[in-house]
């Protein structure tokens, strides 16, 4: 694998999310550390000091007024954004208390930053207006819908709209909105979320009828914490924040005079025409192009999800096909690059309601990922981001992730063995033997292409795909990946879950799979043993008859209680301490489980199978258990208990480097191989490659029963964050594996 790991010396970060923040210019950074330690005076002290500071405060508000176009109207310093958008929702609601229309509404563009809803709902119940909350739809191109805002507009006592869309980078035609607003009602209380807008387009406030448009410093390089907000002349307010009177009583609080520094500082260079810190349009345009090719040539299929036609260049929201967002972020994550999921607050499975509200695909809105720059990055960062990004490819081709070009693919999830795969709770299996015969288990809908991928790039022959037990899903996945894989699958006729019919076993180069009937969950309920030439059982591929912790729900229809009491004990037969339980579901996230920790974690399986209760009684049990774990339950497929607390030992990232100096420690890394291979460990804990493991989750299993870890070594484990590994840590633990750390906050705090 050390042809794919990324040169020695720690890499450079690259920050491609300046959607989220931006990092602080040096050059404000000097103004507001000065201001912090000699400018430091109150506004409101009448001597020297806050003469100076008060002088540095309407000099700001001098500049914002230039720069947003606002020779009207007030000019407040805030918080930031949210603290904007609550001062103009709270003061026009204040003023609507007395209104006379009869349904009225609030109208908000559907893809509006959540803190423009979320506000304008509270305030609406707070203040009991009573007004009927309505998002304004958009078109597929993140556009808002004219005609519906004239539908609303004589009802509405607020509109809410942004300039510039966070998550797609997509821009408004306020001219056409403010047309279509003041043409019908001059009066509605028009706001303009314009957060992500400063820096990017030019804005004349004052020859505009918008009412509030609030700003944020921190997206454009200043402070977190310091904001403003531009009210025009005569629009109604209410002091959001009451008490000493600063801000001519619009709002009190000692006013953050090192944050409207770095607004001044970030203001001058806006307006100086010959400084070039922020890039033109031009500029920002050929440097969105150029990362568009790096994305295209690493990832080959991606699709966007705005038009570049109608978004700002700064930002690219994109699904690579095939590959899902964690896997994306993770990768870029591991290789130092920064980037987020379709809104920096959902990093993750969640969709994304912006993308919803555009009418995208379940996959795209699920699997978006937003790169953004900000307007003063150099031609000198995006080159190296593209670079960056184009060594990916390589990672990739060697995870299986895109289809290899190479003719010699490396191995590297490859599969050998068994791997688990995992969608949101439910688990695919994966067994290859030495000879490069795979059986596919309870395949997944969402995991065809990474299955497809791997068995294409391994040269895989497919000897059965095969389910437990027959689920709607599953069997279209099934069919689905039987036929995406005809060419590798070993033809012949199968029976409803994949068997094939004329053979009793399956051979696998020296093991062999056999089926046993175990209903109990369902009807036609099986398991598929992987047995060695000894005849032991490697891993007992159970479906959901017996979950990690727990046992598979029998109250679905053909569940039957009695029915799983004889199948368990058929099953442990066949079973040795050290067998694998390799489930339908991991609601626990155990990953690895043997039958000797599934009976110490089901006391309800270890009573029936130790003989201490009957079957009669066990399935009166079991059924009262069901019915009681079915209300409220999301776990449909199984109920499993809540494992016992093991106090995993934390170590800091020197600590952890210390003890690796000792030979019998190995550091773990859990997370996946094409994660591991952008992240060169063993150089970072300065220990040598041989104690350096990768095992992600999904190949703990394997690991553990391939003997790959040894009881009496030391381990410490690793992930991004120490979330991952701690569970892996756990998971060793209750196996029996005694000297097991885990590294706290993990590779994010390893420097
Ligand atoms: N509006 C938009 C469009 C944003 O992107 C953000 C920040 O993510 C906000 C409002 C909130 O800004 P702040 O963090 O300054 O409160």
């Amino acid at each position: 694998m050390s042809e794919f790991l990324l040169p020695d010396e720690p890499l450079k970060q690259v920050y491609l999310d300046a959607n989220a923040t931006t990092p602080v210019l040096p050059c404000i950074a000097d103004v507001v550390s000065h201001t912090m330690q000699i400018c430091f005076g109150n506004p409101s002290s009448p001597h020297i000091s806050g003469i100076q500071a008060k002088h540095l405060l309407e000099q700001t508000r001098d500049k914002a007024r230039a720069v947003i176009g606002a020779k009207n109207g007030d000019i407040l310093f805030t918080s930031g954004a949210t603290e904007g958008i609550q001062t103009a929702v709270v003061s026009t609601l204040i003023n609507a208390k007395k209104h006379t229309i009869k349904n009225p509404v609030l109208l908000y563009g559907a893809t509006e930053h959540k803190a423009v809803p979320n506000t304008l709902k509270h305030w609406n119940n707070v203040l009991e207006i009573n007004a009927q909350v309505l998002a304004i739809p958009v078109d597929s191109n993140g556009i808002l819908d004219l005609d519906f805002i004239a539908k609303h507009i004589n009802n509405a006592l607020m509109i809410c709209t942004m300039a510039v869309n966070n998550e797609t980078g997509v821009y408004q035609n306020l001219a056409a909105i403010e047309q279509t607003i003041r043409s019908r009602n001059n009066n509605v209380s028009w706001m303009v979320d314009c957060v992500q807008a400063l820096g990017k387009q030019a804005l004349v406030l004052s020859d505009t009828t918008i009412d509030y448009a609030p700003f944020s410093g921190h997206k454009l390089y200043a402070p977190k914490g310091i904001g403003l907000l531009y009210i025009k002349s005569g629009s109604a307010y209410t002091p959001f924040i009451a008490g000493g009177g600063q801000e001519s009583g619009m709002r009190s609080g000692t006013e953050n005079l090192p944050g409207i520094a770095g607004l001044n500082k970030l203001f001058s260079l806006l307006l100086d025409k010959t400084d070039d810190t922020f890039k033109s349009l031009d500029t920002l345009n050929s440097y969105r192009s150029e990362l568009h090719e790096a994305l295209k040539n690493t990832f080959g299929d991606i699709t966007f999800n705005h038009s570049f036609e109608h978004s700002v260049p700064t930002t690219l929201n994109f699904a690579v096909n095939d590959l899902t967002s964690k896997e994306v972020i993770d990768l870029f994550d591991a290789a130092g690059i920064r980037v987020s999921g379709g809104s920096a607050c959902s990093t993750g499975a969640a969709q994304s309601f912006v993308l919803d509200a555009m009418g995208a695909s379940k996959w795209q809105s699920e699997n978006a990922i937003r790169l953004s720059f900000g307007p003063a990055a150099t031609q000198q960062d995006i080159t190296y981001a593209c670079e960056r990004i184009r060594a990916l490819k390589q990672i990739l081709q060697a995870n299986c992730l895109i289809v290899s070009d190479s003719t010699t693919p490396q191995q590297e999830v490859c599969a050998l063995g068994l791997t688990q795969f995992r969608h949101q709770g439910a688990c695919s299996w994966l067994y290859v033997s030495d000879d490069k015969h795979a059986v596919i288990i309870d395949p997944i809908i969402e995991l065809i292409p990474r299955f497809e991928k791997i068995a294409n790039t391994q040269n895989l022959k497919v000897a059965a795909v095969l389910n437990t037990h027959k689920h709607q899903e599953r069997e279209s996945a099934t069919q689905l990946l039987t036929s995406v894989l005809a060419h590798r699958v070993v033809k012949g006729e199968v029976d409803a879950l994949g068997w094939p019919i004329n053979l009793a076993t399956i051979t696998l180069t020296n093991d062999v799979l056999e089926k046993v009937a175990t209903p109990g969950h369902s009807k036609d309920s099986v398991s598929y043993l992987l047995k060695n030439s000894a005849g032991e059982t490697r891993y007992c591929f159970c479906g959901d008859l017996i979950l990690p912790a727990g046992l598979g729900n029998t109250s679905l229809k053909g569940g039957d209680a009695k029915a799983m009491a004889q199948s368990i004990l058929t099953l442990s037969k066949q079973l040795t301490n050290k067998s694998i339980i390799c489930s339908g579901h991991d609601y626990q996230q155990c990953f690895a489980m043997n039958w000797a920790v599934q009976q110490k974690q089901t006391p309800l399986l270890s009573a029936l199978k130790n003989n201490d209760i009957s079957i009669d009684e066990f399935a009166l049990q079991k059924q009262q258990y069901d019915a009681l774990k079915q209300v409220n339950n999301t776990q449909l497929c199984g109920y499993v208990n809540a494992l016992p607390e093991i106090d995993t030992q934390q170590l800091s990232f020197k600590d952890a480097k210390a003890m690796l100096s000792t030979d019998s420690t190995y550091l773990i890394d859990t997370r996946e191989p094409y994660e591991h291979g952008a992240t060169n460990v063993a150089h970072l804990f300065n220990t040598p490659n041989a104690n350096t493991l990768n095992i992600p989750l999904s190949r703990m299993a394997n690991a553990v029963f391939e003997g790959q870890l040894n009881k009496n070594n030391t381990y410490i484990l690793l992930c991004r964050s120490g979330n991952r590994s701690k569970i892996a840590a756990n998971n060793l633990m209750q196996l029996g594996y005694k000297t097991v750390y885990n590294l706290n906050g993990g590779l994010a705090l390893s420097n």
